[in-house]
């Protein structure tokens, strides 16, 4: 079989996180002030959980819980900036470098249009690449389902990498 040596890989995320009161809420790298937080194992930062499984999807490294487990004491409460920066350095390990990344995130409150600039910089920071390569997009659902109810937040990204050298 021929092997393909074609320069740009796609990739896609998905994340969810339950919502519940009182706690701390994490969205692109910023705090959200809101009665409700994330529950989870790190911040629960949704938008940057399903940028780095885009990220390794495109590179065909696995998933964000295959390489930092939800069950380990290592990951409890950890800044998911950090592992978007350890998720770059493994692309770039991999000869990738980021072309550039889309995101959806699903919630119904609060408006967060006024955060996105301050998310998209954050982003850029912890991948060390240009803000003009970092999109998000935030829509409510009309009220249904789970994040209609703000039961939960939802984000879906795809990214593009560009082979950078034969690593
Ligand atoms: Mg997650």
């Amino acid at each position: 079989m021929a092997t393909t040596t074609f320069p740009f890989r796609i990739g896609s995320g998905y994340d969810v996180h339950r919502l519940a009161d009182g706690l701390e809420f994490w969205l692109g790298g910023v705090k959200v002030e809101h009665a409700k937080g994330a529950v989870a194992h790190s911040d629960g930062d949704v938008i940057i959980h399903a940028l780095c499984d885009a990220l390794l999807g495109a590179a065909n490294l696995r998933d964000i819980g295959y390489h930092f487990p939800d069950d380990s004491p290592e990951y409890k409460g950890i800044d998911s900036k950090i592992l978007l920066a350890q998720t770059m350095s493994m692309l770039r390990k991999k000869g990738y470098e980021l072309g550039n990344a889309d995101v959806v995130l699903c919630l119904q409150r609060p408006k967060v249009k006024n955060l996105i600039p301050a998310m998209q910089q954050c982003l850029a920071k912890a991948m060390q690449t240009d803000i003009d390569n970092i999109s998000i997009k935030a829509t409510t659902t009309e009220t249904l389902g789970f994040v209609g109810r703000e039961e939960g937040v939802a984000a879906y990204a795809t990214t593009l990498l560009m082979k950078t050298s034969c690593t």
